[in-house]
């Protein structure tokens, strides 16, 4: 279980996005699971899984946010990862059209698309479907296995980090959706990435990933997880793309405010903030600051929840056995005595067991004879899915989107 104890000296002192000194902590968890995707075998080995520490620094200078004490070396991104999303028909649709947005916005057509840290490839197929492009997708958890015949001709993948070994690739497009979250040295890779480019200046760069402005709005403790060593803003990132000798031309939110999305291409060097998403660093100061108390009010807030419900005789369910559930869970404290059913509707998720606090991952059928459940939804813009989804079967249940 987390525990309550003052933030470790070490670790961190500058900035890995901008290289400023004086990074100021705001929230710390202690003794997490460093993974909460992979699947385990057994509640045994689930509770014992390794842990780390978790302390969320916030940088003045360029308004990014880290891990001060993130391990690297504690990782093991494998095929037995098992991050998709794609089972979701509301993550399907935003994909989707995602995928068509990027074709159209920037003619991404009959092109070689390079995605860094492309999971199961879901993603990739999409897009390489929709503009009849040509996708190699770079992850240690990739699964060739699981691509259909039908993609099989258009999508090669490489079960490796990305690296400077990929600079031979000749990518039209590079792409890189929810993965630099999960790098420490963001300014490093960020680098190397313009360097790969080399003197092309045609290529198309496209991130996704979460937005920290929602996350310390909201006190969102489920979405701080050590998979995620890095928490960007518009700005932040954009701030990252311009150091770094990108051209930023596009910087958007999406998915209730959930996701940036950015579109760089690259430049001669370091190029001068023009979006009006960028110029933030007032405000997530503002946000930083505010984080500090609303993080453990949170935090508090779901204890005290989950308790009247189980005092209710409600049986709380969490829905979403991805890093969130893992996070809730974990931070809070919450073994299977008081916590006892985690659904996911993805089939591969099914069966094993929560990294750190042990409860069995079951699907939504699971729920069948449970008495008054009482579902935390993990992401509140499932819960019309996860209705329909216990509509379907035969469920009867209260839905709590996981927020105040
Ligand atoms: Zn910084």
């Amino acid at each position: 279980m987390p525990q309550a104890e003052p933030i470790n000296q070490n670790g961190l002192s500058v900035c890995p996005n901008c290289g400023a000194g004086g990074l100021a902590d705001i929230y710390e968890v202690r003794g997490i699971p460093v993974h909460s995707t992979l699947n385990l075998p057994t509640a045994e080995a689930a509770v014992n899984y390794p842990r780390g520490d978790l302390a969320l620094a916030f940088c003045a200078t360029c308004g990014f946010l880290c891990n001060r004490l993130f391990d690297p070396t504690v990782h093991e991104y494998c095929p037995q990862c098992e991050e998709s999303q794609a089972f979701s028909p509301t993550f399907n649709a935003f994909a989707r059209g995602l995928a068509q947005r990027w074709v159209q916005r920037y003619g991404v057509r009959n092109k070689t698309i390079v995605e860094i840290g492309c999971g199961k490839a879901d993603f990739l197929m999409l897009i390489c479907e929709a503009g009849d492009n040509r996708g190699i997708g770079i992850d240690p958890s990739a699964r060739p296995d699981r691509i259909p015949p039908e993609h099989r001709g258009r999508i090669r993948l490489i079960r490796e980090l990305y690296g400077p070994q990929h600079a031979c690739l000749q990518a039209d497009v590079l792409l890189c959706r929810h993965t630099l979250e999960h790098i420490a040295q963001t300014r490093d890779f960020l680098a190397g990435i313009r360097r790969t480019i080399g003197a092309r200046r045609d290529t198309l760069v496209l991130f996704e990933l979460p937005d920290v402005a929602r996350v310390l709005r909201e006190g969102a403790f489920w979405d701080i997880y050590y998979e995620h060593c890095s928490y960007f803003s518009a700005g932040s990132l954009a701030r990252l793309f311009r150091s770094t000798g990108f051209e930023v031309v596009e910087l958007e939110r999406d998915y209730a405010d959930q996701y940036l999305l950015l579109a760089a291409y690259p430049a001669d060097g370091p190029t001068r903030p023009r979006l009006p998403l960028e110029d933030d660093l007032a405000q997530i100061a503002d946000l930083a600051r505010g984080a500090r108390e609303r993080f453990p009010r949170m935090i508090g807030h779901w204890r005290g929840a989950l308790a009247e419900l189980r005092a209710q005789g409600a049986q709380p369910v969490v829905w979403g056995a991805l890093s969130k559930g893992v996070s809730f869970l974990t931070t809070l404290g919450l073994g299977a005595d008081q916590v006892p059913y985690v659904v996911d509707i993805n089939p591969h998720r099914q069966g094993s067991y929560m990294a750190g606090t042990g409860q069995r991952i079951i699907n939504p059928q699971g729920l069948r004879g449970v008495p008054r459940p009482a579902i935390v939804a993990m992401n509140p813009i499932y819960c019309d899915e996860i209705r329909r989804q216990l509509r379907s079967v035969g469920v009867e249940a209260r839905v709590l989107p996981v927020v105040a």
